[in-house]
């Protein structure tokens, strides 16, 4: 299994040219099979004596990977969809060749150096500080949840270790699910939801309002507040000035999730929404998402990389010779240790095309995004729900029922045309575009809207 044979190389070059036929087509969209499907044509896979490399290989571009969904198709425009460069993308294949351990300075310091250049521009557009940083994790929801870590622990340090009788975080209705979950089923914290702007923002003015509704001890137990920069239903933006401003006033730490989202803070057309963002203490955005990374990847930073550090640092006699001052170690930040150096592919394609074809990239989805919403507005068969902030437009079909817009979406999706899944807005059934693939066209959303009338 270790020896570089004949057949290994055979293998290898086989796996080689499978990923660059990969990276050089278009691929289909693929579907989604039932458990019986599956068992019927793979059968079992995993045997004393395995089936050989030919076999296996086989087994999964004929067999598997067509039951794996091409998120990165342009008519792919349920969720968030992914949309990796092919520069990210063939990096992956060789940081999977590599053997890189991305949880220390001491074991991976070119990785993490390169990593950390990254993360700065990401800083940067944020508008944190020189001494802030973090480390790239898997994605949103443990960037969320290892912020909110920190946050907890910075509250209870300050108070010189006394807990109030219940630990809680401001939300509102559209804060991402992977919030919530963190907060109430790991952490075991309260959620105090202060309701939404009729957008779904949450405000600093309606938390206000909400915290005159409290308790001296539901205030106390406070710790944080969750803005959202881009929410995954809406594309909304909260408003991060006004919640900025409450949490200064209340010395709660601000946590900005921009899973989806952040990623806009490199378009200059929409960059205002985001203003007060720079007085975060923390920050997530999923280059897998609207950065074109490959899955899976989500930069967290810090305001203040002492406080993660706090929380965060794993202390065992074997993990001594890593912990060394002045060191940047990854898994200092985070809940994790080991770790994938899963920031590389992003970091090899901003070094490739620079910052700037970022910025043209995302303009570019925006712009077809504002055509899209165009053709819905001038449509008499469907209807905008919400005003866009960025990249998602959420909409229904006149006259359509739950049973009407699943039947669509089966049938898009087995023919092989485009993915749009059912949502929810307002105890309604709806659909949305969450347009995030610059090869996505106006053409795409056309054709998809007249499949729908
Ligand atoms: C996608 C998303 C998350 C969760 O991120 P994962 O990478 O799926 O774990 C969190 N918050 C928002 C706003 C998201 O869009």
């Amino acid at each position: 299994m270790h020896t570089y044979t004949p057949s290994s190389a055979a293998m290898a070059r086989a796996l080689a040219d499978l990923c660059i036929d990969r990276l050089a087509m278009q691929a289909p969209l693929d579907s989604s099979l039932t458990p019986e499907q599956l068992s019927e044509a793979a059968g079992q896979t995993v045997t004393p004596t395995g089936l050989g490399a030919p076999q296996a290989v086989q087994l999964w571009e004929s067999v598997l990977a067509p039951a794996c969904l091409s998120v990165d198709h342009p008519r792919y425009l349920s969720f968030i969809p992914g949309a990796p460069s092919k520069a990210a993308a063939a990096f992956d294949m060789l940081v999977g060749a590599s053997s890189v351990y991305g949880g220390s300075w001491l074991e991976g310091s070119g990785a993490v150096y390169a990593e950390n250049q990254a993360l700065r521009w990401i800083a940067d557009l944020v508008g944190l500080p020189e001494s802030s940083g973090g480390v790239f994790v898997q994605g949103g929801t443990i960037g969320n949840l290892s912020a909110l870590v920190a946050a907890r622990a910075a509250a209870q340090h300050r108070r010189g270790g006394r807990r109030p009788s219940r630990w809680a975080v401001v939300v509102t209705g559209e804060t991402h699910s992977s919030v919530k979950h963190g907060l109430e089923t790991v952490m075991d914290v309260d959620v105090i939801l202060v309701p939404g702007d009729p957008r779904g923002r949450l405000t600093g003015e309606a938390i206000r309002t909400r915290l005159g509704e409290l308790t001296d001890d539901e205030r106390d137990g406070i710790f944080a507040v969750v803005a959202t920069a881009g929410s995954t239903n809406l594309g909304i933006v909260d408003d991060i000035a006004g919640i900025a401003s409450v949490a200064q006033q209340q010395g709660w730490w601000l946590h900005v999730d921009g899973a989806y989202g952040g990623a806009g803070l490199a378009a200059p057309s929409v960059r205002a929404l985001y203003a007060g963002i720079e007085h975060a203490d923390s920050f997530i955005v999923d280059p897998h998402k609207w950065l074109f990374a490959p899955y899976d990847c989500c930069a967290l930073l810090y305001r203040d990389p002492v406080l993660a550090r706090a929380a965060h640092t794993q202390k065992a006699g074997y993990l001594d010779p890593v912990t060394v001052e002045g060191e940047w170690n990854p898994s200092d930040f985070a809940i994790q240790l080991t770790r994938r150096a899963r920031g590389l592919p992003f970091w090899f394609s901003l070094a490739v095309h620079g910052t700037q074809a970022y910025t043209d990239a995302l303009e570019h989805t925006l712009s077809v995004t504002r055509q899209g919403r165009e053709l819905i507005d001038a449509a008499e068969h469907v209807r905008l729900l919400v005003e866009p902030d960025l990249s998602v437009l959420i909409f229904e079909r006149l006259g359509w029922s739950d049973s009407d817009y699943g039947a669509w979406t089966a049938r898009q999706l087995d023919a092989g045309f485009a993915f749009v899944t059912p949502s929810r807005h307002d105890g309604k059934v709806c659909t949305r575009f969450a347009i995030v693939n610059p090869t996505t066209t106006v053409r795409d959303l056309a054709d998809i809207l007249d499949s729908m009338r």
